[in-house]
């Protein structure tokens, strides 16, 4: 199985010059579902992860999946406003755009094995923000996995002190 195949490339998408890859092609397709849920699981499995993190929205559904696979639990950040308890924030830059992430400050307890996923590395900020979030919280990044990674934008030099596997690149 071919993940690339089952993304949907959409130029010019929010805005003019942005290539968007568009997962929602790979979700309703069952052998590609699996398959990409197969290799996270396949990558974490020795991990002894305690929880996966991933970032709204697209984070959810990847993280939730994996984490059930491999026993752990899973914890969502969020954009501002929509985590009800004690939060810590991070601003971060995105490929289009600025925004802040928040977390709930009980979702980690100190010392425990994090794995975070999202659907796609671009240029590394989403990522960023929450391996801070996580260290503010004083749990251990142990590996960044995501479905996508856009080569170009170097969103792994961001990340160069982090384990970081993606399944399918562009340039
Ligand atoms: P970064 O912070 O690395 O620049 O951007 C990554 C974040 O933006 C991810 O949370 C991802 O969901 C979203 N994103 C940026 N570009 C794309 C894209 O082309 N396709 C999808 N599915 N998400 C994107």
């Amino acid at each position: 199985m071919n993940l690339k195949d089952t993304i949907r490339v959409i130029p010019d998408f929010p805005e003019e010059g942005i290539s968007f890859k568009d997962i929602t092609t790979l979700l309703k397709d069952k052998d590609a579902l699996k398959d990409a849920i197969d290799q996270f699981t396949e990558l974490a499995k020795d991990l002894k992860i305690d929880l996966v993190v991933g970032p709204e929205a697209r984070g959810f559904i990847f993280g939730t999946a994996l984490a059930y696979n491999i026993h752990a639990g899973f914890v969502p950040i969020r954009k501002p406003g929509k985590l009800p308890h004690k939060k810590i924030s991070q601003e971060y830059v995105l490929e289009y755009g600025k925004d802040s992430l928040e977390i709930h400050e009980d979702s980690i307890t100190p010392g425990q094995r994090i794995l975070i996923i999202d659907d796609l590395l671009a240029t590394g900020g989403t990522l960023l923000s929450t391996a801070r979030l996580i260290e503010q919280l004083q749990g251990e990044v142990v590996s960044i996995m995501t479905l996508i990674e856009l080569t170009d934008l170097k969103g792994r030099d961001k990340l160069e002190k982090y384990d970081v596997h993606s399944l399918v690149s562009y340039p």
